[in-house]
């Protein structure tokens, strides 16, 4: 990472000490927000990106039952959920979800997170292998359900996925009294009486006007605080400082809450900031060869220039719906164009990003979750944690940059895992265009050491007969 993301995360490092008279920062409910609105569309130029030969084996498909029994799978467990000690409740409530067995992520972490007295946790695992309900049992085991009072925290970076770990909240805990809480824009008004649900979950921003300026949530019983995606929630703007200022209000409120921290992603320097964020932490971490999925199948697609990415896209459609699909764009206004030009010829996609309203967003995302739209257009707001089993593409029409502009191997592990959740399969195509935009391919596939296979765009038959083996397979 650049030395000024280093001098950064030092500024904040420093910024969280002494820990009991900061002031909180006065903060805006604004939502996080990770896509890019504003900056300048790159200019194309430099010449063809290289030839890279096929090679696509058809490969037989494994079932959930052979991943769980593998024990290089990160599905892999030696333990059952009885052997958890969760509250029969609880168990009752995993069951209910389908769940037979627990992942390697959930039978490494409950344990420790469990155990008394309560230790902070920073947990790495890849996408889709359910941390949530790593971080979602701590949370339910440790609420007194008697006690009517916010006693669980947790954060997330998109009001998306705030709505997705309640569901999956409330969903373990159908056979507990628990009640929880969304925390997000437009969720409280002013003069509403103080919240008595056990367990609130959504966007810091937000989470933190409810303490101190509706003075509706109330922390000082909070017994566990989650931050998911937690290296996205310490290392960006105003979301870290946002986070670190919650830390601050509940450590300064409650008694010895314990931290919590999970994602598949995190580089280096977040981890330094992480261990001083959840001091004494117990650590789960993965080695880099274990970062990416084989189950995701990694295409690139060399186009002549953005007008051919367009038509390479709209090509792409009848693929596209197979499953339910997921195309990321760096620009808000880019998402919405696309979307109108694909509809204007009729094809059935949507664009969501943080500018629409929150009704709106609540909507797109509600219709996308059910199968009714299958084609989704997105900015990065959307790249963390969404979990829709039935998307079994993703395509990067604009490759991940980060804020000064280079390429983004974190982000783009987290958008491709959108797709092969939990031992699917799934399928990622990257569009490039340039010299610069196949540099940041090569940039990305070298940080993350899978190969990134070829597609020839001008050949539409071979290009639909080679992404549909690897769906297939
Ligand atoms: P992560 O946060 O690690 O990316 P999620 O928590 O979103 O992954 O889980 C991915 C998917 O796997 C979800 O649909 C979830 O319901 C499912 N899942 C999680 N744990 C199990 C399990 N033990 N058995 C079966 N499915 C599971
Ligand atoms: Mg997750």
């Amino acid at each position: 990472m650049a030395s000024d993301a280093v001098a950064s995360l030092a500024s904040r490092l420093s910024a969280m000490e002494p820990k009991s008279e900061e002031q909180p920062e006065a903060s805006t409910s604004a939502q996080p927000e990770q896509d890019a609105p504003e900056q300048p569309a790159e200019e194309a130029a430099g010449p063809q990106a290289s030839n890279l030969l096929e090679n696509l084996s058809h490969e037989v498909q494994v079932t959930l039952a052979d991943q769980q029994a593998d024990p290089n799978s990160p599905l892999y467990s030696a333990k059952s959920f009885e052997d958890l000690n969760l509250h029969p409740n609880l168990l009752k409530g995993v069951y209910k979800m389908g769940f037979q067995k627990p992942s390697k992520i959930q039978e490494k972490a409950l344990p420790l997170l469990l155990q008394n007295p309560a230790r902070n946790m920073i947990g790495q695992s890849q996408s889709g292998t359910g941390k949530t309900a790593a971080f979602a049992l701590t949370m339910l085991s440790r609420v007194d359900m008697d006690l009517k009072a916010p006693q669980a925290i947790c954060i997330a970076p998109s009001r998306e996925l705030a709505i997705q770990i309640l569901n999956v909240v409330q969903c373990m805990g159908q056979y507990t009294p628990v009640e929880c809480f969304f925390a997000g824009k437009d969720s409280y008004q002013k003069g509403m009486p103080k919240l008595t649900q056990q367990i609130i979950i959504g966007t810091p921003g937000t989470m933190i006007d409810m303490v101190t300026k509706a003075r509706v949530l109330d922390l000082k019983e909070v017994k566990v605080f989650v931050l998911d995606e937690a290296d996205n929630m310490l290392d960006s703007g105003s979301m870290g400082d946002q986070s670190i200022s919650l830390k601050n209000l509940i450590t300064k409120m409650a008694k010895q809450p314990q931290i919590v921290l999970f994602s598949a992603t995190f580089a280096d320097v977040v981890r330094t900031f992480a261990v001083r964020f959840a001091p004494g932490a117990n650590e789960i971490r993965l080695k880099q060869e274990e970062l990416s999925l084989d189950a995701i199948k990694q295409f690139f697609m060399d186009c002549d220039n953005e007008q051919h990415k367009y038509e390479v896209l709209v090509e792409l459609y009848n693929l596209l719906t197979i499953g339910q699909s997921i195309i990321f764009v760096k620009r808000r206004d880019t998402a919405d164009e696309i979307a109108r030009r694909m509809t204007n010829e009729g094809h059935k996609v949507t664009s969501l990003h943080g500018k629409l309203e929150t009704a709106e967003r609540d909507q797109i995302m509600e219709s996308f979750r059910d199968g009714k739209t299958k084609v989704l257009i997105t900015t990065n707001v959307i790249a963390r944690g969404i979990d829709i089993s039935q998307v079994n593409m993703v395509v990067n029409y604009d490759l991940p940059l980060d804020g000064q502009g280079r390429p983004d191997p974190e982000t783009y592990l987290h958008r491709i895992g959108r797709t092969g959740r939990f031992g699917r399969q799934g399928v990622s195509i990257n569009f490039v265009h340039d010299r610069r935009s196949f540099e940041h391919m090569e940039a990305i596939r070298l940080a993350l050491g899978k190969p990134i296979v070829r597609v020839d765009t001008s050949d539409f038959e071979q290009m639909e007969a080679t992404l549909k083996a690897a769906l297939k397979a």
